[in-house]
């Protein structure tokens, strides 16, 4: 079979995807047939994207798009625009998408894109161009109940924008069901915009219950802000009462045990582009931070920074992975045999795509809820599968990630047999 063209290094995504799909796949004892299926993409399209330059010149990105299964819905994910973007991220960020609306019990399958690019050295029109661009190349594969796209690492609600406007220009109708994440004037859903972050805070509250700790005024650390990054520090104060005394993104992080204050620190960023240099705040590197002595830990950035080598002195009670892949499977054992309680990401960062879901079933209806509406339905979608999670963690005695996975191949499984696949 084909995965003999995984490189087998212990950092690539891919690789990591496998092996924790076997895992689960070896206690559910699934047969050869079902695991050939489930341990790679069904189908994926590779293709050049020609941009017409600023200065006239034209440059060729490669794309990718992956539609890792299907069987529980149309392939969902986010397109992500990243200058380390290599085919093998994206199979694994589509594979955790498949886990990830199993998990959380929506109708979808899993999907992802990728564009090998740096958005930040490319002007508004340029991304512009290179957005239309890529839909150009896979407007015949995706649609509303085949593939949807959204937001994720460097593209935004008006990078959805243009993708759904290329798309509706390139089939001559209106659907804005083949994309979510868009801006709310244009058949978003009001709640999509801290999605992410918002749900990922209430299975933090969960946890907190399970665990019996009391949350208010305790210490929380986030790597990375982003989105999921920027909304956990507003909504960690707000929902938990935290302080969150460090953050920190690509150029640096700082550090003050009194709190940080969203909103001037938000303004900061919008400023400077960073979060590093706010004022009467200690500078402090994105590796210390992790190790920082906090109740909560949010890891928001990009995969594999939690490992082997730095899993031993981690010193939060909770992990709330808001990225994608943050924790090697080396590291998972070793946090589990240390008593850190991980919210394993597919749970914790499952609130972008619940509530994307939920801005399909608006556009379906073309009529649009309010904003305590999103919130409370995201909050029993959360909760309900957090407890899915932790009551398979308990029954099989596995950690909190492994009992994730079963739970949601397990759903994907039962889809594929139902269909006669296996
Ligand atoms: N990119 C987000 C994720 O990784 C959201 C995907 C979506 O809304 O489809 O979950």
């Amino acid at each position: 079979m084909a995965d003999k063209r995984v490189m087998r290094s212990p950092r690539n995504p891919f690789a990591i995807a496998q092996r924790q799909f076997d895992e689960a796949a070896a206690i559910l004892g699934l047969d050869e047939a079902t695991r050939e299926i489930l341990r790679w993409p069904m189908r994926e399209f590779h293709f050049l994207i020609p941009v017409r330059m600023d200065d006239g010149s034209v440059r060729v990105f490669k794309g990718f798009r992956v539609q890792y299964n299907d069987a529980r819905g149309p392939a969902k994910g986010g397109i992500r625009f990243h200058p380390e973007e290599t085919i093998d991220t994206v199979r694994a960020l589509a594979a955790w998408m498949t886990w990830k609306t199993a998990v959380m019990d929506l109708p979808l399958g899993g999907g992802k894109g990728g564009v090998v690019c740096n958005p930040k050295e490319l002007s508004p029109t340029e991304l512009e161009r290179l957005s239309r661009g890529y839909i150009r190349q896979v407007a015949r594969f995706i649609g509303a109940n085949i593939d949807v796209p959204a937001p994720d690492v460097y593209t935004t609600p008006q990078i959805m924008a243009w993708m759904m406007d290329e798309y509706d220009i390139i089939k001559g109708h209106w659907e804005p069901g083949v994309i979510t994440g868009k801006p709310v004037e244009l058949g978003g859903s009001r709640g999509r915009i801290d999605a992410t972050a918002r749900g990922g805070i209430y299975t933090v509250r969960e946890a907190a219950k399970v665990l019996e700790i009391d949350l208010r005024g305790q210490p929380a650390a986030i790597q990375g802000y982003g989105n999921a990054g920027s909304f956990a520090h507003k909504l960690a104060v707000e929902i938990l009462g935290m302080k969150v005394v460090a953050v920190s993104d690509s150029r640096g992080g700082i550090y003050d045990p009194d709190g940080l204050d969203y909103y001037q620190l938000i303004e900061h960023k919008r400023r400077t582009g960073s979060v590093a240099g706010f004022p009467d705040t200690t500078p402090i590197s994105n590796e210390d931070l992790l190790e920082l002595p906090v109740t909560v830990l949010f890891p928001a950035a990009l995969e594999n920074i939690i490992t082997e080598e730095n899993a031993p002195r981690i010193k939060a009670r909770i992990i709330a992975e808001l990225a994608n892949g943050p924790t090697t499977p080396d590291a998972d054992v070793i946090l589990h045999q240390r008593g850190v309680f991980v919210i394993p990401d597919f749970l914790c960062n499952a609130g972008g795509v619940t509530v994307s879901y939920f801005e399909q079933v608006q556009d379906a209806m073309n009529y649009y809820w309010k904003e305590e509406e999103v919130h409370q339905r995201l909050d029993e979608k959360m909760t309900k599968a957090f407890h899915d999670v932790y009551q398979m963690s308990q029954e099989a005695r596995v950690h909190n990630r492994l009992a994730a996975y079963l739970v949601a191949v397990s759903r994907v499984v039962q889809a594929m047999k139902l269909r006669g696949w296996v």
